[in-house]
């Protein structure tokens, strides 16, 4: 499964948001073959489309699809060249799909910050700095290999090289590969690269309980917002503390603590949803009266791959699947009507299935 990784400097708050997540973790039960990883949370994807498809379907079991974070500590300065805990930061933030990267953004003179003060932009810069090292030396690494080849006209070799002279001056500068925008053709080519700095961001502005309802005149997660807009990321405001209480809650308590915090979302249900759309990932369902479950895919997919993911057979023997979309079975409240309105579909092995699509897969054993 695809996952997030999250990081930050120490004190942040990173803990706090990792605990939250595991206690509003998924319900186990429904999981039974998930990994258990003591860094790895799996929270289940908040989905209105669910409860609807359940209200209407009435299923006697409705399963939401899930998502995983994995906590990545101990980032210190100076990772990149090896210190402490650093190689193994570096090899862990090499194995996650996208980064979580929390941010102190409250002031609380009794909790240290390890640098001795609250600076956002100087800690996003410190852990930046880091990996855009660490790339640096692959970037320099890959370039000294691929000159040689290179002068014999190679065509891929050329191409490669121009696509990493391009990366070398942004890195040089401090700044992160993913702020360079390439072309169609390079991309494949910067992807094979498996930088640490082309993975996509997403910065979590830790604010105290005061500022969650209205964030705007917190200082810290202006200069947050401003920095993420400068390289193309996102930017969610949470407080994490908050978020460690509401994880415990039941679903109408929870209800009411968001209204009295003045709050329409919980942050942990925003980071969920956000982390999930930056990964490029959207569910599809599957709607019979045993069973009402949300599945999650990698936008671009096939209808044979996508019914793989609930089991290989089915993506062996697929026929074709019998979809239709949610939109239709929220105007047209049944299968049947769906039916005689003529909007039920047999889709085939080339299909590429979309966001919210309901799949029956049909297949041979
Ligand atoms: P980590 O080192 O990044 O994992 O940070 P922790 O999650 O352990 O948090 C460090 C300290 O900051 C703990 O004492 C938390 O209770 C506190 N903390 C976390 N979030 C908030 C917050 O939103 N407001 C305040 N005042 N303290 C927080």
């Amino acid at each position: 499964a695809l996952t997030a990784g999250i990081v930050g400097l120490p004190n942040v708050g990173k803990s706090t948001l990792f605990n939250a997540i595991t206690k509003a973790g998924a319900e186990a039960a429904n999981y039974p073959f998930a990994t258990i990883d003591p860094n790895v949370g799996m929270v289940e994807v908040p989905d209105k489309r669910l409860d609807r498809i359940t209200q209407l379907i009435t299923p006697k079991k409705t399963i939401p699809t899930t998502f995983e974070f994995t906590d990545i500590a101990g980032i210190v300065k100076g990772a990149s060249k090896g210190e402490g805990l650093g190689n193994k930061f570096l090899s862990h933030i090499r194995q996650v799909d996208a980064i979580c990267h929390v941010v102190r953004s409250f002031d609380d003179e009794n909790i240290t910050h390890v640098d001795g003060r609250v600076d956002p932009l100087a800690d996003i810069e410190t852990i930046n700095l880091e990996l855009v090292l660490a790339d640096l030396e692959s970037v320099e690494k890959r370039i000294a290999r691929v000159a040689k080849v290179a002068r014999t006209k190679d065509k891929d070799a050329v191409a490669e090289l121009t696509v990493l002279e391009k990366i070398k001056p942004v890195l040089e500068a401090g700044q992160s590969a993913r702020s360079i925008e390439f072309s169609e053709d390079e991309l494949p080519l910067v992807k094979s690269l498996f930088l640490l700095t082309t993975k996509p961001v997403l910065y979590v502005a830790n604010v105290g309980e005061e500022d969650v309802a209205d964030p705007s005149n917190n200082e810290y997660v202006k200069q947050v917002k401003e920095f993420a807009a400068s390289e193309n990321s996102d930017v969610i405001v949470i407080c994490a503390r908050a978020e460690e209480e509401i994880a415990e809650l039941e679903d109408e308590e929870k209800a009411e603590f968001l209204e009295e915090m003045g709050i329409a979302e919980s942050g942990l249900d925003q980071l969920i949803r956000t982390a999930y759309h930056l990964l490029g990932l959207a569910t599809y369902f599957t709607a019979g009266e045993k069973e009402v479950r949300a599945w999650t895919f990698k936008q671009g997919m096939t209808a044979p791959q996508t019914a793989g993911i609930i089991h290989s057979d089915f993506e062996r023997g697929f026929i074709r699947a019998e979809t239709y979309s949610f939109e239709d079975l929220d105007k047209y409240e049944s299968l049947q009507a769906i039916k005689e309105a003529g909007r039920l579909r047999s889709e085939g092995k080339g299909y590429i299935v979309q966001d919210g699509d309901v799949m029956e897969f049909l297949f041979n054993v």
